[in-house]
């Protein structure tokens, strides 16, 4: 069969990885086709995940903001809220203007982008099928797999019921619905439960864990557990939504104890929706790769090496396809990296370190080594941790729950790791992801300047207290 489309390179998949990498590889002079089955470029981070979200976390931070301000005396009446200008203010002026953009971005470098799901028909070709069912066939000479992942949908629940919802559909905000149960403590779960939460739904969060966002260390976690606590948000670690039913009155659920034999931490009950946000799992078994000879592992993922090459030394892939974690900041950079490796540059992928943060309020971030993983890996470390309490200026916007803290290795006094609570720790934790980077020992963190008052010093502050420079904290 005549290919209807040819090209050097093809990106399958317009995620934050998949146009990186084909706007890398425009810029490196590859003629370069992007395939995407969705009308708008930029994949689940900018259509329905890290962008929109954060719009609407920009809105629950507003409310909240306002809703503690007569705590310094000044008052603003109950929020009223046009959810319709909401929707608008995410979809149109932040989601629509950064796709749109894209476009542009696309056009100027003359990547041609071809809109339909792509599927591998041998190991140099792509059957593309448009919305109309027609197909087109797509030679190429390499191939850059970035393809993404989707939410977990859970398999005892009645999802053609549209309360129930998976993070797309919390995104559209179809109404604030008056009870909201979240399985699901993880950063996207609670990131929702923020949102819904101010703006006026009762929400209750299940975790099967036995602490909030697995992963972070337990400490950083804490402010947010307490603070949701305040604010009314019922949450139940070690527990498992078991069944689930939908009637006219709402969708009831039972639970199970995470524990063999022990009672659920809570009862049945009905909810008017329930979003359900248990992780993501990876798209690498829809794409026909056996086609193409790429090794597929049974639960999605593409194994790659480190210039992101899968088994088949002319088939990359990348992103949340490739494994964890699943953050759009690491797909951009293996996107870059593995169409660079495809122009025939010599580089290999050696981050030591890829943050992750939480947007809920507070923030938590940490990057390279937690605690926890230093203990079970019996690493000898040592820890800084300065409390926000003592800094003037978190206590001057009345955000004094947080902290931040510094993880050194004891025998080098080179930072390995970080974390911190608080406002804007999102922000606060790149410097400790550059510090990590660069092999910065307590000493250099110590004693770089930080302009003051801001909550950057407490990064600094953090090392001396790990160097005994300042001890007078506790
Ligand atoms: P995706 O973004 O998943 O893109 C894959 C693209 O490929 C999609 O557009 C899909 O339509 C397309 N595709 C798939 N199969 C085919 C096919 N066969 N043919 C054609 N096209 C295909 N990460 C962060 O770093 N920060 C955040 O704040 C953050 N917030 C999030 C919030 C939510 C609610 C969610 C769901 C995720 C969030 N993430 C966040 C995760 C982030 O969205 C992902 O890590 C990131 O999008 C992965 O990028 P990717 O390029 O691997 O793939």
């Amino acid at each position: 069969r005549k290919a209807d489309i040819e090209c050097r390179i093809v990106v399958l998949g317009s995620g934050p990885g998949g146009y990186t990498a084909a706007f890398r590889a425009a810029d490196l002079g590859l003629d370069t086709v992007l395939v995407e089955r969705y009308a708008s470029l930029g994949g689940v981070c900018l259509n329905v995940g890290c962008i929109p979200s954060k719009a609407l976390l920009h809105a629950a931070a507003l409310i909240d903001e306002a809703a503690h301000s007569s705590d310094i005396g000044i008052s603003f009446g109950k929020p009223k809220i046009d959810l319709d200008k909401l929707r608008d203010f995410k979809q149109n002026k932040v989601v629509g203007q950064f796709t749109k953009g894209l476009g542009g971005m696309a056009k100027q470098r003359k990547v041609r982008t071809v809109q339909g799901v792509g599927k591998f028909v041998s190991p140099n070709e792509l059957e593309i099928t448009g919305d109309d069912g027609k197909t087109q066939l797509l030679r190429f000479e390499q191939c850059i797999i970035a393809a993404g992942s989707q939410a977990v949908k859970l398999p005892n629940f009645p999802w053609d019921d549209p309360r129930i919802m998976d993070s797309t559909d919390a995104l559209e905000l179809a109404e604030v619905p008056k009870k909201l149960l979240v399985v699901g403590g993880g950063i996207i779960g609670l990131e929702m439960a923020t949102v819904y939460r101010a703006l006026g739904s009762e929400v209750t969060v299940v975790e099967f864990m036995d602490q909030l966002m697995p992963g972070a260390d337990k400490d950083l976690v804490k402010p947010l557990a307490d603070r949701l606590k305040k604010q009314g948000v019922i949450v139940h670690l070690k527990t498992k939504a078991a069944k689930v039913e939908a009637s006219k009155s709402g969708i009831t659920v039972s639970f199970e104890a995470a524990e063999a034999g022990a009672t659920p931490a809570l009862e049945n009950g009905t909810w008017d929706r329930v979003l359900v946000a248990v992780g993501r799992a990876p798209n690498g078994n829809k794409i026909d790769a056996d086609k193409a000879g790429v090794q597929v592992t049974d639960r999605g993922f593409i194994p790659v090496d480190r210039q992101m090459r899968t088994n088949v030394p002319h088939i990359f892939a990348i992103g949340d396809l490739v494994g964890q974690p699943m953050l759009a900041h690491k797909a951009t950079h293996e996107g870059k990296l593995a169409a660079e490796v495809a122009a025939g540059e010599k580089r290999e992928w050696v981050a030591r370190v890829v943050p992750s943060v939480a947007y809920t309020d507070p923030e938590i971030a940490w990057v390279g080594v937690t605690e926890t993983e230093a203990k079970a890996k019996g690493l000898h470390v040592g820890v800084g941790k300065f409390p926000w309490a003592a800094s003037a200026r978190a206590v001057g916007i009345g955000r004094g729950e947080g902290f931040t803290k510094l993880i050194f290795d004891e025998k080098t006094h080179r930072i390995i790791g970080g974390g911190i609570t608080g406002v804007h720790a999102g922000d606060l934790i790149s410097e400790v992801a550059l510090a990590i980077e660069m092999g910065a020992e307590a000493g250099d963190i110590g004693a770089t300047i930080h302009p003051h008052p801001t909550l950057s010093e407490t990064v600094a502050m953090a090392a001396e207290v790990y160097e005994g420079t300042i001890t007078d904290l506790y």
